[in-house]
């Protein structure tokens, strides 16, 4: 009838913003009924509310695991109008219009890797997804709010229309409760099926539902005929490319962002002012220097045929010079720092095209990492394996020099994110020569030493760093050769002794770091 009331179920366990939306709704008509710490905020602040309890006829229980599973609310949300008139009389159901309804904070909670598993089933919301999905369910009768940040916008649509909220908002506002329940349930499910047998937290759940959430849909794929979409965690704070702000340029594309993935995870390895350059997911380029114009133009020296068209990523907030200095040297598709400085920022605005990335210092080569396969994935922890001088055996009758140590550490922090085979030469904290993605490591060492001739740089005296172990000496011969003065690499081979005879016999210091970091 026209004097029936309107009622607005709230039930929120974040309070926030919770009284100012509470009164706006008072303000269109609506009779407020609410749970027993929510009633208490809205009551605090001077609302008029109507207790769940005495809306149901049945108190709270169970330290409120059971308050709102009740015929009358599920009932009067789920309601259909024109259809269960009738019933809902019969029973003295009345139509709840609207549910303000966010959930225990299940995720938060168990976020803290100090949490019980008693306390993160405490947090398990029932009541709060069951009426969640009542309202979902009858959209076109109800409007459900799961969110804060949609307060704002349901009070000015009541304003502007009539005291209602349309057919489509109502639907869009349900896609979003499905949507919110359907990653609570997943975060649910994926915590509790990383506890093993023994209540151990997993490295790994057992499964891994609801796990990415779109950024966007991109042009294409790898190539144009395929079709591609960037997706980033779900559920956590954004890492990686998923925390960058682009400043300027066009639109990403799929090997953009793979590229610039490569590149940042590369340049978070060093400390002091450092460039990578990237291209086809490889590093053609690394240098650490004084300054991010010395560290760039080094980097580039290294294979200038490569880097046109590049991914530059630095790991300071790159400034007018450096960005100049770029400019007038090579064509880049991307550059990411930290931050840009204000003259910087007006040197790439004269190239409008180039994609300007700000992402977070360090936030690059962050795991799990994901690999595809047919019907499925691979799921492993991130190469998060570094060594300083401690962790590394000499293995030769020459001792590396203290200049020699600090180039093979270089090319070692190198090597690892290039791909697999991958030899790295590297001097004064400039890579000389990269050999990367072969198929023997005996190549990888003579494309790395015939680039390192292209780019017209010295070798003489230079250490490289080999991913993996040497399996026969003839890589060692093709280092020496070379001019190679100390090598890196994990040993363990089972020729490992005639691989150290032929450094030996060259004279060459070697080093065994007793870690691999294939990349595929
Ligand atoms: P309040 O602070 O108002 O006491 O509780 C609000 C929270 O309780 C909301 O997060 C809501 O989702 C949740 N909730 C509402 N009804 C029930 C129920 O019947 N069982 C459980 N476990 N939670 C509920």
């Amino acid at each position: 009838s026209e004097s029936a009331p309107r009622w607005a179920l709230i039930s929120v366990s974040d309070k926030r913003d919770i009284v100012d939306f509470a009164r706006g709704l008072t303000d269109h008509g609506f009779h407020l009924l609410s749970t027993g710490g929510t009633a208490r905020a809205l009551e605090a602040a001077g609302l008029e509310v109507t207790a769940i309890d005495d809306f149901t006829g049945f108190p709270e229980i169970m330290g409120g695991r059971v308050k709102t599973l009740h015929p009358r609310v599920h009932g009067g949300l789920l309601g259909r109008e024109g259809t269960d008139e009738a019933v809902m009389r019969e029973h003295d159901i009345p139509r709840i219009e609207l549910a303000v309804i966010n959930l225990y904070p299940f995720e938060s909670v168990t976020a803290d890797p100090e949490c019980s598993l008693e306390t993160a089933i405490e947090n398990i919301d029932i009541g709060g997804p069951a009426m969640v999905r009542s309202a979902a369910k009858n959209h076109t009768s109800v409007g459900i709010v799961t969110d804060p940040d949609q307060y704002p916008r349901v009070l000015a649509m009541l304003s502007d229309n009539g005291g209602r909220l349309d057919a489509a908002y109502r639907f869009e506002l349900a896609v979003h409760a499905f949507d919110r329940i359907a990653r609570y349930d997943a975060a649910i499910s994926n915590y509790l099926s990383a506890i093993g047998p023994d209540g151990e937290r997993l490295q790994f759940p057992q499964q891994a539902t609801g796990c990415f959430e779109k950024i966007m849909d991109l042009r294409y794929g790898e190539n144009p005929h395929q079709k591609a979409a960037w997706f980033r965690t779900a559920g956590a704070e954004p890492t990686g490319l998923a925390a960058a702000r682009q400043l300027q340029g066009k639109e990403l594309s799929f090997n953009n962002i793979a590229d610039a993935d490569a590149a940042l995870g590369a340049v978070a390895a060093f400390d002091g002012p450092a460039c990578v350059i990237v291209k086809h997911a490889n590093p053609c380029g690394v240098a650490i220097a004084g300054s991010l114009r010395d560290a760039y133009g080094r980097a580039f020296e290294t294979d200038p045929t490569s880097a046109f068209g590049g991914i530059i990523a630095f790991n300071q907030p790159l400034d007018g010079d450096t960005a100049r200095d770029l400019m007038d040297r090579q064509f880049v598709e991307v550059v990411i720092a930290p931050d840009f400085d204000a003259d910087a920022q007006a040197a790439f605005a004269a190239k409008p095209n180039v994609r300007l990335l700000a992402a977070p210092p360090g936030s690059g080569g962050a795991g799990p990492d994901i690999k595809r396969i047919s019907g499925g994935i691979l799921l492993q922890s991130a190469d998060a394996a570094s060594v300083d001088r401690d962790d590394c055996r000499i293995v030769t009758k020459m001792q590396p020099t203290d200049e020699q140590w600090a180039d093979l550490l270089f090319a070692w922090k190198v090597v690892k994110s290039v791909k697999s085979n991958a030899i790295v030469f590297a001097a004064d904290g400039q890579t000389r020569g990269i050999g990367a993605g072969q198929m023997s490591r005996v190549d990888a060492t003579r494309i790395a030493r015939w680039k390192a001739g292209e780019a017209g740089l010295e070798l003489n005296g230079t250490a490289l760093a080999s991913d993996a172990f040497f399996p026969f000496r003839d890589g060692i011969d093709t280092a020496a050769e070379a001019g190679v003065a100390c090598v890196i690499q994990p040993g363990g081979s089972m020729r490992d002794e005639e691989v150290i005879a032929a450094a030996d016999e060259h004279g060459i210091a070697m080093i065994f770091t007793g870690v691999r970091h294939f990349r595929h």
